[in-house]
């Protein structure tokens, strides 16, 4: 592991102590400063829309429209809609207090947690580093953002924009890659949230155990998507390759695998491989809206599982470029090594399944998924898989579009993470809920509750409490 020299390691705890400092002093706590700031992030967002453009384009091959939809415009929204609703967000809320108490007032207060820091993935670096940065300066702290040294591009103008947009005495960003993270997790955060795989969530906890540091972990697996008998099979198949290879199926949420449900395999095959052809032309390296693999290492993954299946349409790749054709395996074994790993790139395994029960027992035998998707007419089937699964989301009839839903938590649950944000759920992952009494002095109406306690008292308290 390539070791961070003494000078730069000194430097990322002299930011953080700056960070501190600063929200020591109560600067980020008005709600002016706040809507500041989300303001100021908007502008960088669509200011330098281009820039970003480039810097994914660079890092990820991402088109210009799925750039702007799922990182830049995609942010924006998650900044107009806390904009809209910080003020109601930021309410004390009253609640009852008990008889026995009264009269008193009690209030719930969202505080600030101080300094968080956030630990963002490479496959989308702009969403990534700065929704949760929407919900950590919305809430009123300081943050440090610590963008993938995967996506080199987006981090670099990531690293350059936001100390010109933003309060550099609230907001710091720390590029680099372990060595910089592993400096960064010896610091004491109020909060860290971290997005990207299992194994590097665990250090983070193990690193946040230290100082008693809660955790937001985002995590991925693999999420599954059932198709029943009766659905309409060619729009499910349309958009099931819609958001398995949006960016080149690197998308945290995308379907991992299909299960279908009784006779669906061989006629969903059919229009999978239609779907393909009409989504990205018959060679899919010359669309512009198609994107390559981030690196030669996940590159050499991806390829190891062609062999897992029989190939209905995809399968040629160019290592140069990074490229692997939108795949879709049908004749899946379940013990196969891409139906155990998290594929996260764009190959699409079929199992065929007799029935609901073996699709419902398949998934709840797994790690629980970040996402579950199911194509399917029947209400009954809808009810089963609400109470019978568990997962971070479930969606019918679309996959990857419960995230646009600002009122919808997004998180994961088991292995797939835990915690949630967006909106007001941001709020409450980057703040302290407090509880606030107010009692007034008198009349003292504690009386009755202190000793030495009498029958009188004895009787009065029974009935009250
Ligand atoms: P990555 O390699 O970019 O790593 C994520 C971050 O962890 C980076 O900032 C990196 O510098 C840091 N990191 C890596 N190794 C580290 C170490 N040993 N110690 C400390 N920090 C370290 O991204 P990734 O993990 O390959 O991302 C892909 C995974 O993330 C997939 O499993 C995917 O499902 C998941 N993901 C989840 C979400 C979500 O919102 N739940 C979103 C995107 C990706």
């Amino acid at each position: 592991m390539q070791q961070l020299t003494e000078i730069s390691a000194t430097a990322v705890a002299t930011t953080v102590h700056r960070l501190r400092a600063t929200f020591a002093t109560g600067r980020t706590k008005p709600v002016a400063w706040r809507r500041g700031q989300l303001r100021a992030l908007r502008a960088l967002l669509t200011d330098h829309a281009d820039e970003l453009q480039n810097a994914l384009q660079a890092d990820l091959g991402k088109s210009a429209l799925e750039a702007f939809t799922t990182e830049i415009g995609f942010t924006v929204n998650e900044i107009d809609h806390a904009l809209a609703h910080l003020t109601s967000w930021l309410r004390p809320r009253r609640t009852r207090v008990p008889v026995a108490l009264a009269p008193a007032r009690a209030r719930i207060v969202r505080e600030p947690l101080g300094t968080v820091l956030i630990i963002s993935p490479w496959n989308y670096p702009v969403q990534l580093a700065l929704a949760p940065l929407v919900g950590a300066l919305a809430a009123g702290n300081c943050a440090v953002v610590k963008p993938s040294e995967l996506a080199p591009a987006t981090s670099a103008v990531l690293a350059r924009l936001l100390p010109l947009h933003l309060d550099q005495e609230a907001v710091a960003v720390v590029e680099g890659g372990i060595p910089e993270t592993t400096v960064l997790l010896e610091q004491r955060f109020d909060h860290i949230f971290y997005t990207g795989n299992g194994s590097v969530g665990r250090i983070v906890m193990n690193a946040a155990a230290r100082h008693l540091t809660p955790v937001t972990l985002e995590l991925g697996g693999k999420s599954p998507v059932v198709v029943e008998p009766g659905t309409d099979l060619a729009t499910a198949a349309r958009r099931i390759v819609w958001g398995k290879f949006m960016n080149a199926g690197q998308t945290c949420v995308a379907p991992d695998y299909v299960l279908a449900v009784g006779e669906t395999a061989a006629t969903l095959e059919t229009h999978l491989a239609a779907a393909v052809r009409a989504l990205y032309g018959d060679n899919p390296a010359d669309s512009p809206d198609y994107g390559r693999i981030v690196n030669y290492r996940h590159f050499d993954r991806l390829l190891g599982y062609l062999k897992d299946g029989r190939t209905v349409i995809g399968g040629a790749h160019d290592r140069s470029s990074c490229y692997i054709a939108p795949t879709v395996l049908a004749d899946v074994d379940p013990g196969s090594r891409v139906m155990k790993e998290e594929i996260f790139g764009p190959v699409l395994p079929i199992v065929a399944v007799p029935d609901l029960d073996t699709a419902i027992s398949f998934i709840t035998e797994r790690d629980k998924p970040l996402a579950l998707y199911a194509f399917t007419a029947s209400a009954a089937s809808k009810r089963r898989l609400v109470t019978q699964t568990s997962s971070g989301a479930l969606s019918f009839g679309v996959p990857n579009a419960h995230l646009t839903v600002p009122g919808l938590p997004f998180g994961g649950v088991g292995a797939s993470g835990f915690g949630r944000y967006h909106g007001e759920y941001s709020i409450d992952t980057f703040s302290h809920t407090k509880a606030v009494l107010d009692k007034p002095l008198f009349p003292d109406t504690l009386r009755p509750a202190y000793p030495p306690f009498t029958a009188l008292k004895e009787r009065l308290l029974r009935r009250l409490l």
